[in-house]
């Protein structure tokens, strides 16, 4: 499974991005960042202040005026987690043949950390055996962030926060929440990156790419507000990341698989006979990702203004 994965996340490093795309990423951290309260915003800027790429990713290009700047590195900090990715200064510590790179001042450690990103809930429409995702993924890891960020050295919180930014986001796409098993794909589709759809690459790139790829301040300001007006934030927000994961499950089995098992020997979505995925699927899909990254953005907001009072 381990392995597998690995395959999965260097087919993923091939492509522009992962997860939410950067624009859905900055489209959640723009959301939160602007229903920060006072008191959690002045704490929330002085973490990223104190990362060690602060001054030179998470600020490039970003504006001068220091309400805007703070807020530019709050938005850039949430895509921190994809960008390292291709980052030389960080190894795969998933991969038992890449020597650990230096640890180089201000970072807890060099570790890409590609399992943090999704935690698979088994689903397994035909009765195929499941495999269970051994820690850490993102379940264990928000939990650990979520105990200690309010207490924990700022140094350690600074690399903690975009972390909790980008992974709390990634959970409430539905397919950072699970992976299919069929008796014909015993190991699983690693989140729907194996389920080869047209008219994208696969059922992963489809469900991360609905918030668009325009990853502009003036696309992402627009979307967000859009996006709030026409979801505004229900009264009530959970703060417990297995909820968020539950949630996106239950989407998983609703709709996200909606079209179903293909009939014939192969697992339904081959490279060779690839799912065209109808109309209706996809507006359905679009409005289904629209509801998430908005509570995504709702949800940042509440846990950040929880910790941090
Ligand atoms: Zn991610």
């Amino acid at each position: 499974m381990r392995v597998f994965r690995s395959l999965a996340a260097a087919l993923l490093l091939a492509l522009p991005a992962a997860a939410w795309n950067f624009t859905g990423h900055r489209i959640i951290a723009a959301i939160a960042y602007d229903r920060l309260t006072p008191a959690a915003r002045a704490k929330v800027d002085a973490l990223i202040q104190a990362h060690p790429d602060y001054a030179t990713l998470f600020t490039a290009g970003a504006p001068a005026e220091p309400a805007a700047r703070a807020r530019a590195a709050f938005l850039y900090a949430s895509t921190w987690p994809d960008v390292i990715r291709g980052d030389a200064r960080f190894y795969d510590e998933t991969k038992p043949e890449q020597m650990p790179t230096p640890v180089l001042p201000g970072f807890q450690n060099m570790g890409r950390h590609l399992t943090w990103h999704y935690y698979d809930i088994p689903y397994a429409p035909d009765g195929a055996k499941t495999t269970e995702q051994p820690p850490p993924h993102a379940l264990s890891e928000l939990r650990r962030i979520l105990a200690t960020i309010a207490t924990a050295p700022m140094a350690e919180a600074a690399y903690d926060l975009p972390w909790l930014e980008h992974v709390e986001g990634d959970v409430h796409n539905p397919l950072h929440a699970t992976s299919r098993f069929l008796k014909s794909e015993p190991k699983g589709d690693a989140g729907g990156n194996f389920v080869y759809v047209t008219p994208t690459s696969n059922l992963h790139a489809f469900w991360d790419s609905q918030a668009g790829t325009d990853a502009s301040d003036a696309y992402v300001n627009k979307y967000a507000n859009d996006l709030t007006a026409e979801y505004p934030a229900p009264g009530s927000l959970s703060l417990n990341p297995r909820r968020w994961l539950q949630e996106s499950y239950r989407l998983v089995r609703s709709d996200v698989y909606s079209f179903g098992l293909a009939t014939g020997t192969l697992a339904t979505g081959t490279k060779e006979q690839p799912i065209t995925l109808s109309a209706g699927y996809a507006t359905r899909a679009r409005r289904i990702a629209r509801q998430r990254i908005a509570l995504a953005g709702y949800r940042l907001a509440a846990v950040l203004n929880d910790k941090f009072k």
